[in-house]
């Protein structure tokens, strides 16, 4: 039974899929059933087991688990080097090593090709389980070899069933407007309504108006979005760009992702052209990227930068031309 197990388990397997759709879950249930002493019928542990109860406590001698360290955007060479030297050790309790590398589109390019290396010659009796929500970043020489498994995003009637029964009444959410707002992950959308991120951008959003109408200082607002976190920011500016092209081409308000704020965004649009707007989504996503993937980067820059484009797409001076 065992040496069956041992055969048919792919070296390393991907799951990709947009962020909040349960990647993460699936593989700490997998890697607990390659440690189970007592594996159970549909392939889950058992949860009473010494091999179980290390890997629930996430201190299992044969797992290792990489992310980035904290404070750090990245996968660093150095982690796979530790994964290196790991992975040259025989297992010590149980029949597998295991690994979870996320999100694995964080690897620098120099620890994507170590991990290349591990991949190109997999060590046996190992599982690397690869986790990412941007699958298209990942090396194709690091895909090609790994077993892909996508999760696809729920049909929208089964996410907002879902979320539903898990937002307490006291929210008072629209699960549509939470699933649109976070990008489609039930996961996700569920840490939207948890961790309050609606009342930020609301906020956020509020502030960006109050600018364009010149009602605000942009170093003002700048020092006040410094103190949070600046990725979700960034995300939210590439979705109202998005919204005001496609307004601008004459969409239907009920088409877009921010339609809370869709009358704010139509009078906005008319004081912006195509290809301002085109320019701030482009910047929003390009900033978003930089500051995902990078380690030093200089936060108050960035956020300055999309700011001051932001102004730019509704300043007089481009009105002769529209
Ligand atoms: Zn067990």
């Amino acid at each position: 039974m065992a040496s069956q197990i041992v055969k048919r388990m792919p070296h390393a397997i991907l799951l990709a899929g947009p962020v909040g759709m349960g990647k993460r879950a699936f593989a700490s249930n997998l890697i607990q059933a390659l440690s189970c002493e007592y594996p159970q019928k549909g392939g889950y542990g058992c949860g009473s087991c010494s091999g179980c109860r290390l890997q629930c406590a996430g201190s299992h001698p044969d797992n290792m688990t990489l992310s980035p360290k904290e404070g750090k955007q990245t996968i660093s060479v150095n982690q796979i080097r530790q994964l290196q030297s790991h992975l040259a050790l025989k297992a010590r309790q149980s029949l597998f090593k295991t690994v979870a590398i996320f999100p694995a589109e964080e690897m620098t390019l120099n620890a994507a090709n170590s991990l290349l290396k591990i991949l190109e010659e997999p060590p046996s009796k190992t599982v690397l389980v690869l986790i990412t929500s941007a699958f298209l970043q990942l090396p194709i020489t690091i895909r090609s070899r790994c077993q892909q498994f996508f999760f696809a995003p729920l049909k929208s009637q089964e996410a907002q069933v879902w979320l539903q029964q898990r937002l307490s009444s006291s929210m008072d959410l629209d699960p549509m407007t939470l699933l649109m707002l976070s990008g489609g992950g039930p996961l996700r959308a569920l840490e939207y309504a948890e961790q309050d991120f609606l009342s930020y951008r609301k906020d956020f959003l509020n502030n960006l108006f109050s600018l364009a109408q010149g009602e605000l200082d942009l170093f003002e607002m700048v020092k006040n979005c410094l103190k949070n976190d600046l990725g979700e920011p960034l995300y939210w500016m590439s979705t109202l760009a998005g919204d005001m092209l496609r307004l601008r081409s004459g969409v239907s308000k009920r088409f877009l992702v921010n339609r809370d704020v869709a009358d704010s965004l139509q009078l906005l649009v008319r004081r912006a052209t195509f290809e301002m707007l085109f320019t701030l989504q482009k910047k929003a996503t390009c900033n978003r990227e930089m500051w995902k993937g990078q380690i030093n980067i200089n936060s108050q820059l960035l956020l300055e930068g999309i700011l001051i484009q932001w102004l730019m797409c509704f300043s007089e001076s481009h009105h002769e031309h529209t």
